[in-house]
C-alpha cells in the first residue's frame, strides 16, 4: 500500500491550489454577498480555469482535454473548495459529465458533442433528475412505478418528445449541454422506464425558467427549467430505453467522492482558519491555543479531516481501477466527509466565538457551504440506508448492482 501521490496527482494538486489562492480566495466571499445568483456567476474565472486545463480536466484527451482520473479530480475539487465550494461545484458538475462523455457515448455522439463544449471556454455541463415530485426517489431506494418523475419521453419517428420540470439542478440554467432523465411509460417503475438525454441548451422548448436563491454554494446556480414539447433526436439517448439506473450505477463510479472531495475541501479551509485565529487571539493570558479546551477542539477537527480524506482517496482510488465496491465505498465517504466538513465548520465557530457568525470572517460562510453536502447528492439518510443495503444484499443493492 502506498499513501504518496504521483507526481502527476502532485502536479495537479500545486495547479489547482495555487489557481484557487490567486485567483478564488481573494474574491469568494465578496462575491459570494452579490444579492442574485445570475450577477454572481463567475464566467471569468470558467474561462481562466479553461485555460488551466482545469475545465476539461475530465475530458477524453484525444479531444484535447487532460482525462484524469478520479482520484485527481478529488485532489483538485479538494483545493478548489478550500477557496470557494460554489467555484468547485461547477468544475465538478464539467468533470462528472466528463466521465458520460468518456465511457457512455457513442463515438457519434461523442463527435457530436465534445468538440464543441471544448471550443467554448466558458461552456459547462449539468444533469437533470430532480423535479418537483421525486428527489431522494431517484438515488435509487426507491423503484415503484409509482415513482414521481413526471417528464416523459414519447417517440416520435425519429425524435423522441420531452415534456418536463427540473429543478435544484447544479450549473442548471447556466450549463450549455445538459444530461436529462425522463420516463418512457409512467405505469412503470424507473429501472424500466427511466431513460437519458443528452440535450443542448439552445434546443427548442428548453426554457430555463430561474435560478434558486439559496445560503450555500452561491457561486454555482441551481436551476430550475422545463422542458416544452422538446424534440430530441433519437440518436441522442445515453445507452439506450430504461438505462438510467445502468447509466448512474455503471457510468458515474466516482461521482460520490469527487463531492465529498469538495465538501472536505470547506472543511480543511475551516480547521486552517481555526488554526491561524488561535494562534493570534489572546484571552486568559495567553493565545488561547494555549487553553487544552481550544487545542482539542482543533486536533478533533484535524482528525475529522484526515479520516475523510482516506475514506475519500479509497473510493476514488476503487473507482479508478474499477473494482465493485467503488460505488459503497463512495457513499461512505460522500457522508463521513459531509458531516466531518460540517462539524469542523461547527468547531471552527466556536473557536472564533463572536467572530465566528461576523461577516469580517469566512467562518460563517464555510458552515453555510458545508451544510449543502449533508443533503446534495443524495441526503445522508438515504446514502446510508444504501450502505446497509450494499452490505446486506437487500433491496436497491440489487437494482445498483452492488
Ligand atoms: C446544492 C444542491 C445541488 C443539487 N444538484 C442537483 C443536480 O445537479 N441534479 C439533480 O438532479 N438534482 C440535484 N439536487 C437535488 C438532490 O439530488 C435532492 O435534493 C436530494 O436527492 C434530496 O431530494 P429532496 O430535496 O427532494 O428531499 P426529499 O427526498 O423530499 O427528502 C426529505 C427528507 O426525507 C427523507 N427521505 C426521503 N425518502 C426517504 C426514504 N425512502 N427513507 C427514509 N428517508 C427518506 C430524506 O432523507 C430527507 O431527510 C441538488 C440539491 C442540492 C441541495
Amino acid at each position: 500500500m502506498d499513501f504518496s501521490l504521483s507526481e502527476n496527482q502532485h502536479k495537479w494538486q500545486l495547479i489547482a491550489r495555487e489557481f484557487a489562492t490567486k485567483i478564488v480566495a481573494p474574491e469568494a466571499l465578496s462575491r459570494d454577498r452579490i444579492p442574485l445568483a445570475k450577477d454572481r456567476i463567475p464566467w471569468d474565472w470558467i474561462k481562466l480555469a479553461d485555460e488551466a486545463g482545469i475545465r476539461t480536466l475530465g475530458v477524453p484527451k484525444k479531444f484535447g482535454g487532460a482525462e484524469e482520473s478520479i482520484l485527481t479530480m478529488c485532489i483538485v475539487g479538494e483545493e478548489l473548495a478550500a477557496a470557494d465550494l460554489g467555484f468547485a461545484v461547477i468544475m465538478d458538475q464539467c468533470w462528472k459529465m466528463a466521465h458520460l462523455f468518456k465511457d457512455a457515448m457513442t463515438p457519434e455522439q461523442q463527435l457530436k458533442f465534445i468538440p464543441k463544449f471544448v471550443a467554448d471556454n466558458q461552456a459547462t455541463t449539468a444533469i437533470g433528475i430532480t423535479e418537483p415530485d421525486i428527489g431522494s426517489d431517484h438515488q435509487g431506494y426507491y423503484d415503484g412505478a409509482d415513482i414521481g418523475m413526471k417528464t416523459t419521453a414519447v417517440r416520435d419517428g425519429d425524435s423522441y418528445i420531452l415534456n418536463g420540470t427540473k429543478r435544484y439542478i447544479s450549473n442548471g440554467c447556466m450549463a450549455t449541454l445538459y444530461f436529462i432523465t425522463a420516463r418512457l411509460d409512467t405505469t412503470k417503475p424507473l429501472s424500466e422506464s427511466g431513460a437519458v438525454f443528452i440535450v443542448p441548451s439552445d434546443t427548442a422548448g428548453f426554457r430555463a425558467d430561474f435560478f434558486h436563491e439559496k445560503s450555500s454554494q452561491r457561486l454555482a446556480t441551481n436551476g430550475c427549467f422545463h422542458l416544452e414539447n422538446c424534440r430530441i433526436p433519437a440518436e441522442n439517448i445515453m445507452l439506450g430505453e430504461g438505462k438510467l439506473i445502468a447509466l448512474r450505477s455503471q457510468y458515474m463510479p466516482g461521482s460520490k467522492a469527487e463531492a465529498a472531495a469538495t465538501v472536505l475541501g470547506v472543511g480543511r479551509a475551516a480547521y486552517d482558519y481555526a488554526m491561524s485565529y488561535a494562534k493570534e487571539r489572546r484571552q486568559g493570558g495567553k493565545f488561547i491555543i494555549e487553553h487544552q479546551a481550544v487545542s482539542l477542539m482543533l486536533a478533533r477537527m484535524a482528525m475529522l479531516i484526515d479520516g475523510a480524506r482516506l475514506q475519500i482517496y479509497k473510493a476514488a482510488w476503487l473507482a479508478d481501477v474499477g473494482d465493485k465496491d467503488a460505488r459503497v465505498q463512495g457513499l461512505i465517504a460522500k457522508v463521513q466527509a459531509s458531516e466531518a466538513a460540517f462539524e469542523v465548520c461547527r468547531l471552527s465557530t466556536e473557536i472564533l466565538g463572536g467572530a465566528g457568525i461576523m461577516f469580517e470572517h469566512p467562518v460563517e460562510k464555510y458552515l453555510r457551504d458545508a451544510a449543502s453536502f449533508l443533503h446534495s447528492d443524495g441526503t445522508n439518510q438515504i446514502c446510508s440506508l444504501r450502505v446497509t443495503n450494499a452490505l446486506s444484499g437487500l433491496n436497491s443493492a440489487a437494482l445498483y448492482g452492488f
